[in-house]
């Protein structure tokens, strides 16, 4: 058991936790409202200059839970630093030794990080590497984030369609729904087919994963079924790589149903490797000019084969949207649900305002990058 803190005048341990500001994104990793529901105990808060503004938390509204720092004390002096994207290594080589740095370090997409961080002094912890348990879905930040991103790649896609999303009938005429096809049901995919549904859209869903058919369905979508996926429950939850073989018949499924669609969202990824590419060049060329396809899985090579990362392009009419970090457009909300499952890792790994890393627990062995 690893623990640390300062005494406070009334002789009880209390924590120095840092806010930083993020350097690319509009996020903070804490808000007013989560510091206010904080139940670590007796902690000392303090938030980089401007961290907050960008997400609509000026450092007034901090005002009377925190105090406003800049970088270069929080990295000296906190005990815990909180950010969502890593610091730079030229911040990481002033935090000091007693510190842990939580953020989400990614290390299933960059086998270096392990050996970058063992150089440094302090510990850190990676909150994209917490199981992915009933216990722990409280500080699931994948799923937080991938939630609003599949919201939001409904909402891109609905206003970048030159049509109607719900049926309509009106006295000028009546209008059909939309269809949309949604691959990969996984958390984002899921807040995709819910998100459609209640803008009227039909709405198909693929996914390799037998427990996804049960939950599309529930969402009141189709489930398309392709026969002989390998499915592993001992992979934690996470698909596996499927054959070639499979894939190709997969693609001839997708390619049937995308010349009928009007939006696909793209979701589906295998972690830890390049995501399987269903949507091929010919099948975006069958498509109805003024459809759109939103590639969530941009980042790690997307699921349409034209998808290019960071960029919105046009193919025969057709808008292709490779995005992965649409949650970081709805930096309000986002940084509010981050930071409230910040602040369920900091409950579950402190005990009386001191930090508590149990070496034997489960959430604890997952995430901590470097003891
Ligand atoms: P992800 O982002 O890794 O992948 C997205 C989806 O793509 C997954 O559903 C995956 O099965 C699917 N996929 C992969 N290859 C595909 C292919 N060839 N065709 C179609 N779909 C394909 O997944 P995620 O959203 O992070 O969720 C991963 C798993 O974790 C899910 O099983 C989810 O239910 C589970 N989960 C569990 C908890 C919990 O119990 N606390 C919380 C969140 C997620």
């Amino acid at each position: 058991m690893l623990s640390f803190g300062a005494l406070t005048k009334n002789n009880v341990m209390s924590l120095t936790i840092g806010v930083l500001k993020e350097s690319k994104d509009k996020r903070v990793a804490i808000t007013p409202e989560n510091i206010k529901r904080s139940k670590v105990k007796d902690a000392t808060w303090w938030i980089e200059g401007g961290a907050g503004t960008d997400a609509g938390f000026s450092d007034s509204t901090y005002s009377g839970l925190a105090t406003i720092k800049d970088k270069a004390s929080i990295l000296k002096g906190a005990d815990i630093i909180v950010t969502i994207f890593p610091p730079s290594d030229n911040d990481c080589a002033q935090i000091h030794s007693g510190a842990l740095l939580i953020s989400q370090f990614r290390p299933y997409q960059d086998e270096t990080v392990n050996a970058k961080l063992s150089q440094y002094p302090f510990r850190s912890l990676s909150m994209d590497m917490i199981p992915r348990t009933t216990l722990a879905q409280a500080m699931d930040v994948l799923s937080s984030m991938a939630s609003i991103a599949g919201y939001k790649a409904v909402l891109t896609a609905a206003q970048n369609l030159p049509r109607y999303f719900p049926m309509m009938i009106t006295s000028a005429g009546s209008i059909k729904p939309s269809k949309v096809l949604v691959i990969g049901a996984g958390v984002a995919g899921l807040q995709a087919i819910a998100t459609s549904r209640k803008l009227g859209a039909v709405v198909e869903a693929f996914d390799v994963r037998s427990a996804a058919k049960e939950e599309v369905q529930s969402l009141g979508a189709k489930f398309v079924e392709v026969e002989g996926a390998k499915d592993d429950i001992g992979a934690g939850g996470y698909a596996v790589q499927q054959s070639e073989e499979y894939l190709a018949r997969q693609r001839a499924e997708v390619q049937a149903r995308a010349s009928k669609a009007d939006v696909i969202i793209c979701t589906a990824q295998v972690r830890g490797r390049k995501a399987p590419v269903l949507i091929e060049a010919e099948t975006v060329n069958n498509m109805r000019h003024g459809s759109v396809i939103v590639d969530l899985a941009a980042s790690t090579g997307g699921n349409c084969a034209l998808t290019q990362n960071d960029k919105t392009i046009q193919v025969n009419g057709v808008t292709i949207i490779g995005n992965s970090s649409l949650e970081c457009e709805m930096p309000e909300d986002a940084s509010q649900m981050y930071g409230n499952n910040i602040l369920n890792l900091l409950s579950h790994i402190t005990t009386e305002g001191a930090l508590n890393l149990n070496m034997e627990d489960e959430i604890v062995k997952g995430s901590l990058i470097k003891p």
